[in-house]
């Protein structure tokens, strides 16, 4: 059977709840389909790009049903000892969209916003941005609602631990590999690690990634998100023929992704005229000196926005719309919607959060004849190195740095190319173009594995 229920299986004492699935049908997209309401759920703007590019690559229906729902999703309510003595509860979710090209991959969110949809998206997206790059996972991706901002180290790691205790029949080195995500680091990952080895009686450092290097994590990971990005940038201004040297960036979000992406292409000679993180944005037209900046923020631990001689203030949404050549969204979802892609200045789009653009935006971003570098493609250096973590870890041997970011480079360069030469052969634009190279690929490898029934 292709399609049908999904039941979890009774795990610890947390409560979960069942998940039944239904087969869907193609349907005949049109976006005014989409209520204005819809537009920021998640979900449905994953959804809206896989339909257009399963409809453009004549999916079968059975494969179409198959890969539109996750494989396993879980809800668990995971008690907590807080500080103060009191016992909460804490809402988390896993979700498993795919294991056809290998284990499930997707970081865990911590975040007071987390819902069951999003999870949901994201674990999809996994899927596309791995298949897209062309590494043997599948999607998945796990979230906590918390505010991690108001929590002791010692609540999160309790709350971590039990999360990880309520998964850990899921989790594994071929079965799901976890990594951060918002809100989570270095040291959730160094617990999720733990508590799944005492679990299992023996050290397991390729259940997640994005460790510390001391831990068995990579050199390179830390930077390797916003490296992506920049990867991306060099062969869309080439491409475009733009010249690197003055070439002016806008980046909203200055957590590992923005500032990382900011201090590399600042380097290699781009000028980082725009900045934003959820406090507000600067933009000044004579460029940033980021290292300053990230000093400002992360040493001195003082407002982005505060910083001496930042330019003009303005919100951290207004910060996309002023001139540009690159815009990078690199904080959250929803972003540049239907109401305000048209502002968008820049020449380039290039993506380096989940999700910053909704599908109703996409046909504003084409018409206005931007280059777009979707998500799966523009964030894919973190997913891609942590994949390079999980091979070190099952060799018990590790790189340099220099031959991780080679290994990158080529990575990045081949799936960039294959996208745009898609986009270009089937007349779709980049976005499409992933999508649908990314679902061929799934499609492929499940015709050859067959359907176990
Ligand atoms: P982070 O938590 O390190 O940083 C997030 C940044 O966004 C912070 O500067 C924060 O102030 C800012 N921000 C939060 N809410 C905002 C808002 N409402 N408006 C403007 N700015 C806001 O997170 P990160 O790891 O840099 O991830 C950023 C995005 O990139 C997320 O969408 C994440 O899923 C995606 N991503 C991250 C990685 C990775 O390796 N870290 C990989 C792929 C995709």
């Amino acid at each position: 059977m292709l399609c049908g229920k999904t039941r979890v299986r009774a795990l610890g004492r947390a409560a979960k709840r069942c998940i039944t699935r239904k087969p869907g049908e193609f349907r005949r997209l049109r976006m005014s389909e989409l209520l204005t309401h819809e537009e920021l759920n998640v979900y449905e703007n994953a959804e809206a790009r896989f339909e257009i590019a399963a409809k453009k690559l004549n999916l079968e229906q059975g494969l179409y049903r198959y890969l539109k729902h996750p494989s396993k999703e879980v809800t668990l309510y995971i008690p907590v000892g807080m500080d103060n003595g009191t016992l909460e509860v804490f809402t988390g979710y896993r979700v498993l969209h795919s294991t056809v090209r290998g284990p499930g991959k997707g970081g865990i969110r911590f975040a007071p916003d987390v819902t069951l949809d999003e999870v949901r998206a994201l674990a999809t997206w996994m899927t596309w941005k791995c298949a897209v790059v062309n590494i043997p996972f599948g999607g998945a991706k796990g979230g906590v609602i918390c505010n991690p901002q108001k929590m002791s180290k010692l609540e999160l790691e309790r709350l971590t631990r039990r999360y990880t205790a309520e998964l850990a029949d899921w989790l594994g080195p071929e079965k799901d590999v976890p990594a951060p995500d918002v809100g989570t680091n270095e040291q959730t990952m160094a617990w999720v690690m733990d508590t799944y080895a005492m679990h299992l009686g023996q050290a397991t450092t390729a259940v997640v990634t994005g460790k510390p290097i001391e831990l068995g994590g990579s050199a390179g990971r830390r930077e390797a998100t916003g490296r992506g990005v920049m990867m991306c940038c060099n062969k869309a201004i080439a491409k475009l023929g733009i010249k690197k040297e003055g070439c002016r960036v806008i980046i909203q979000g200055f957590g590992n992704v923005g500032s990382l992406a900011a201090e590399l292409m600042q380097k290699a000679g781009y000028k980082i005229v725009g900045l934003a993180d959820i406090g507000g944005g600067l933009y000044n037209e004579n460029g940033f000196d980021v290292p300053k900046v990230i000093d400002w923020v992360y040493t001195q631990k003082k407002s982005l926005q505060d910083f001496p001689s930042g330019g003009a203030k303005m919100s951290s949404r207004d910060v996309l719309f002023q001139p540009c050549d690159i815009v990078i969204p690199a904080a959250i979802e929803n972003q540049i919607t239907e109401k305000n892609a048209s502002q968008v200045q820049a020449k380039i789009l290039c993506e380096g959060a989940n999700g910053p653009t909704t599908s109703q935006a996409d046909a504003i971003i084409d018409a206005k004849g931007i280059f777009t570098v979707p998500d799966i493609l523009g964030n894919a250096g973190g997913v891609t190195v942590s994949y390079f973590e999980w091979v070190q870890d099952r060799q018990g041997f590790f790189w340099r740095e220099s031959e991780v970011n080679e290994r990158l480079l080529d990575v990045m360069d081949n799936a960039f190319d294959q996208v745009v030469h898609y986009a270009e052969t089937h007349h779709v634009n980049n976005r499409i173009a992933a999508y649908m190279l990314a679902i061929d690929r799934v499609a492929n490898a499940l015709r050859l594995r067959g359907i176990y029934a």
